[in-house]
């Protein structure tokens, strides 16, 4: 299979059973993701397994930036800034139009406060080489008045603006994922490992994993086995050794979604909280979301964290400091996500403080696992995984990593003249075809020859992205196209509902669900939604 073709499942299934590869990555996260193209660009065969859908864990419910992090750098994790911060061009390179640049917004309340900030920023600047237009600027009242009237002047008459990058975490999965395919992985989603496969000498050689849409069970042959499996690495890891110490700190991150016209930030802003941690105000499609918290979790890793009422007051607070003149309250939010970050533990360390390295270990089986690290610095964690995998098969580490362009990424001229050229040559209106490049780069042209009706009158969703989703990007469930292939969940949320109906019709044409599978895959997401936050929340 050289492309992500649900229709196709359980051929892929049948093929991942009857095939030994160099590599079995277990996760289909960004850090599983980038460990599949990684490995493939150096000449490996490999299979990627996912227990849900692709990015459905901690890697679609980020702040979806590509950045340092300036707070890393008052706790000191200079080595991590500056290989995140210079990372930021490297993929921006890569796909542009999943790092779009973007002024992030630090409103400041006094002539002293700016001097502060600014030098801070300066360091960040020299760590990722900045230069030239990208280099901050200082806003006076009369710049926020023009730039970003939302903020409250007279509280913040100052604020340093400087270069971050958008990026869409999901599709950046996605992309990597298609690129490994491309070079021949095997990529399957909705397909859980239960128990890794050991030689009679006890060496990890594979895994046995089960599909959780058919129940078939499959066994994946590999040399080496890759455990990704962020907030799960040490369920994986229990698999291998029952009595493998805690290693992981997981921390809870939500992010609240308000109208864009109740809550009309134009940049990204950074907000400072009460307990004086920074928050993201981030504009995108109709909603401006803001986030993110970072508390400690200590229940299970689950893919839909539980939104809890401190969350939303906490990120509530500062919303109706910076802006009161577009008050915002529980009512207002029309869409929330949550996702656990996979921190490496530090004794006597609370969450906020713990670093954000990646850590790779090898087990007493020869388990490879990764563990902690950034959506931003997927690239070279990739590098140091594989550099250790091809140690573990006796092959000579490369030293090099690939920057080939993703899939969409092959464009110059940045996405405004891509979205601009689109929109002449397809005769779309300006919003769609920005909204088209952000999702699918230079393959715009690819999406809308599968059908450009709309699906919903009105709606922002066409056709062939619904056909692309599944034919090219491997989506199994009507929530898989919503939440994660066309983001419409989260960033159109308005008429989300409406479009289940049409979606699921869609999709069963195509994969050839039976009325009772259609009605579930229906109702499931419906409930999804309605569960994003607490209801007895909502009522009060
Ligand atoms: P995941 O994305 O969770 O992937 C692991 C996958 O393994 C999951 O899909 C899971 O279903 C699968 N899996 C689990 N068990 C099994 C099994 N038995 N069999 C098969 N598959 C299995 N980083 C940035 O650079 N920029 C940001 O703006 C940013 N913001 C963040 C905001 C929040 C709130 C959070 C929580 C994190 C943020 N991060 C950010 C960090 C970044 O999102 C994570 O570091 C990254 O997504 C982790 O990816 P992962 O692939 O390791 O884990």
């Amino acid at each position: 299979m050289t492309v992500l073709d649900a229709t196709r499942h359980t051929t892929a299934l049948a093929d991942l059973g009857c095939r030994q590869f160099d590599v079995v990555v277990i996760g289909g996260g960004i850090t599983g993701a980038g460990v599949a193209r990684e490995a493939v660009a150096r000449g490996m065969s490999v299979a990627l397994i996912e227990a849900e859908d692709f990015a459905s864990g901690t890697s679609s419910r980020s702040s979806k930036l590509i950045h340092g992090g300036l707070r890393y750098l008052a706790m000191g994790d200079v080595a991590l800034v500056r290989e995140t911060a210079l990372e930021r061009k490297v993929v921006r390179r890569m796909a542009p139009h999943l790092a779009q640049r973007r002024w992030m917004v630090l409103p400041v309340r006094s002539r002293a406060g700016l001097l502060k900030f600014r030098t801070a920023i300066a360091t960040y600047e020299k760590l990722g080489a900045v230069e030239g237009d990208d280099l901050h600027r200082n806003w006076n009242t009369a710049d926020l008045e023009r730039e970003e009237p939302v903020l409250d002047r007279e509280r913040f008459p100052f604020a340093v603006a400087y270069r971050e990058y958008l990026t869409d975490d999901a599709r950046l999965v996605i992309a990597n994922l298609r690129a490994a395919v491309a070079g021949g992985a095997q990529c399957v989603n909705h397909l859980k490992v239960a128990r890794l496969l050991l030689s009679p000498s006890a060496r990890v050689r594979g895994v046995e994993a089960v599909c959780s849409l058919s129940g078939e069970a499959v066994k994946v042959s590999g040399s080496v086995v890759v455990n990704a499996a962020g907030p799960w690495v040490e369920a994986l890891r229990r698999l291998e050794d029952a009595d493998a110490p805690s290693v992981l700190a997981l921390s809870k991150g939500v992010h609240l979604c308000f109208a864009r016209d109740r809550l009309p930030v134009r940049n990204l802003l950074l907000l400072t909280t009460t307990d004086g941690r920074t928050i993201f105000a981030i504009p995108r499609g109709e909603v401006t979301y803001v986030g993110t918290t970072d508390t400690a979790y200590s229940g299970a890793a689950t893919v839909w964290p539980e939104i809890l009422a401190a969350d939303i007051d906490y990120l509530l607070e500062p919303l109706a400091r910076y802006c009161p003149t577009a008050p915002v309250g529980v009512s207002d939010i029309v869409a929330a996500w949550a996702g656990l970050r996979p921190l490496i533990a530090q004794p006597g360390k609370a969450v906020v403080d713990l670093s954000r390295k990646d850590e790779v270990t090898v087990g007493r089986s020869g388990l490879v696992t990764v563990a902690g690290g950034k959506l931003t610095g997927f690239r070279l964690m990739a590098r140091r995984i594989v550099d250790i995998v091809d140690e573990v098969l006796g092959r000579d580490a490369s030293g090099g990593v690939t920057d080939a362009p993703l899939p969409g990424g092959d464009f110059a001229g940045g996405c405004d003249e891509l979205a601009a050229r689109a929109a002449a040559r397809c005769e779309l209106d300006d919003h769609t075809a920005r909204r088209l490049v952000g999702l699918y780069g230079s393959e715009i042209d690819e999406v809308l020859a599968l059908g450009r009706d709309l699906i919903v009158d009105g709606a922002d969703l066409v056709d062939g992205e619904v056909v692309w989703a599944v034919t090219r990007e491997g989506a199994c469930r009507i929530e898989d196209v919503l939440y994660r292939r066309t983001r419409t969940a989260l960033y159109q949320p308005s008429r989300r509902a409406e479009l289940i109906g049409p979606i699921g019709d869609r999709m069963a044409e195509m994969l050839g669900w039976s009325p009772r599978r259609l009605e579930d895959e229906k109702l499931r997401t419906v409930r999804l939604m309605a569960d994003e936050l607490p209801r007895d929340l909502l009522r009060s």
